[in-house]
């Protein structure tokens, strides 16, 4: 999200609740500590979603933390629907595909990985659940450690 767009943010927040307040400083903290990867839209219901079933004070980890919840279902719906479409010999996606990048590259990372190590998780397979090349890794959100140990070991000694 931009500033403007946690600042926008902010100001809904503030008119659920009167505890937040909206200032240059405040948008600056929250701008940090908001996932990197999070969008003004989905920021937008969470919010929402917050106040319709809470009362304590909207915090960035909340946000944070509903966010992980949103893109490991979008993760788990898209890993179903190419379980589909391979069992009757399609390709995989290009939605599949875009969503394994999010996988290895977002969901549990505080910082963008590096492009050359994303290539590499993704040109390899897994060694722990054998998940092949362009496919993510099985029953997890994040690639396993061994597959990392691969990436990392490739992009040093190509
Ligand atoms: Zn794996």
């Amino acid at each position: 999200m931009k500033k403007s767009e946690v600042a926008l943010l902010l100001t809904m927040t503030k008119s659920f609740d009167d505890r937040v307040s909206v200032d240059e400083a405040r948008v600056e903290a929250w701008h940090a500590a908001l996932h990197f990867s999070m969008d003004f839209d989905t920021a937008k219901q969470l919010v929402i979603d917050h106040y319709a079933e809470r009362t304590n004070a909207l915090m960035p980890a909340h946000l944070n933390e509903a966010w992980r919840t949103v893109r490991r279902r979008q993760i788990e719906q898209e890993q179903a629907k190419q379980r589909a479409l391979e069992s009757v010999g399609a390709p995989p996606s290009e939605e599949f595909l875009r969503l394994m990048r999010t996988q290895m590259n977002t969901l549990f990372t505080d910082t963008p990985i590096p492009e050359d190590i994303l290539q590499e998780l993704q040109a390899n397979p897994c060694p722990t659940c054998h998940a092949p090349s362009e496919q993510p890794c099985n029953e997890t959100d994040k690639p396993h450690p061994a597959r990392w140990d691969v990436a990392r070991e490739k992009v040093k000694n190509p």
